[in-house]
């Protein structure tokens, strides 16, 4: 199945779903960032949650969200446009953590059960606000959720999952789903009753299922009315050589003469996707020059 992200609603507009596939962007993040298992479940589930997120409460903008838990994996960090690209990254990205008592990997303890996660809202206009919520689990989906419930004020189910085989990502994606104003109890005990029927969400996509199939699933017995086509989704990052060149410049002159000659160039990583940048000497004495005149 391609990477993308669909929206529905229920025609009685009780309950609407947003669900994404995930597999190439998880893929990509584990290549570029060289990402151990742990790492690849823990930032695959944060990436899948930050597209499906944006969709959800930042429909024209940019969302951030920052997992600061107490575990080894340290920060998680990802974003997500409206555009459908996402990019993240983790602190430690070599952490690699013993399955937990249920075989799965350990994402609760690599990214902590203490701690917070921030969550920004840029819409493009006005001024970008920031959400902070504690931490469930450092589960991510149980995180994510908290953070919906707090700020949407309205139940969801948050579902997330990277099934990794010894290869890397098989499959990877995820699913929201929100309870609207005119829900009734009939409409969380239907609900409640598919999310207990679902199973999981990798093992649906690797049966074949497509994000159609999975979202008459998860609304079973609801009239799904699409709000969106298949959206694609993919990894990628904004920064540009020029980008760094141009945060180069915020050094005076003399610095930039003693770097050109003591280390003979500027080198620098972009974090959220692990590119290398280089400036060569006579670009640093360049940028010097245009500086002095
Ligand atoms: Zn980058």
């Amino acid at each position: 199945m391609e990477d993308g992200i669909v929206k529905a609603i229920s025609s009685d507009g009780t309950i609407r779903a947003v669900i994404a596939a995930t597999t190439k962007v998880v893929s990509d993040a584990r290549e570029r960032h060289n990402l151990s298992f742990t790492a690849t479940a823990a930032l695959g589930r944060a990436l899948t949650g930050a597209a499906l997120v944006s969709s959800v409460v930042a429909k024209r903008g940019q969302l951030s969200m920052k997992f600061q838990g107490d575990g080894p994996l340290g920060k998680v960090v990802v974003d997500a446009t409206h555009k459908g690209t996402v990019r993240g990254y983790v602190e430690n990205p070599q952490v690699e953590l013993p399955l937990n008592s249920l075989g799965n990997i350990d994402v609760g303890a690599a990214i902590g059960s203490k701690g917070y996660l921030h969550v920004t809202v840029d819409h493009g206009f006005g001024r970008p606000y920031t959400s902070t919520v504690e931490l469930t689990s450092g589960e991510v989906g149980e995180d994510i959720n908290r953070y919906l419930v707090a700020s949407e004020q309205a139940g969801s189910v948050v579902i997330l999952g990277t099934h990794l085989d010894a290869n890397g990502v098989e499959a990877a994606g995820g699913l929201i789903v929100q309870l609207l104003p005119d829900h009734t109890e009939e409409t969380i005990c239907k609900i409640e009753n598919n999310i207990a029927q679902f199973g999981s969400f990798t093992f649906l996509m690797s049966r074949g299922m497509s994000l159609d199939d999975i979202m008459h699933r998860i609304l079973d017995g609801f009239e799904v009315r699409p709000l969106t086509g298949i959206e694609p989704l993919k990894f990628l990052c904004q920064c540009t050589r020029e980008r760094f060149v141009e945060a180069l410049t915020i050094l005076g002159p003399r610095e930039l003469i003693e770097m050109a000659e003591e280390e003979g160039q500027a080198e620098g990583r972009c974090h959220f996707c692990n590119q290398l940048y280089h400036v060569s000497k006579d670009n640093l004495l360049d940028i010097a020059r245009r500086k002095n005149a």
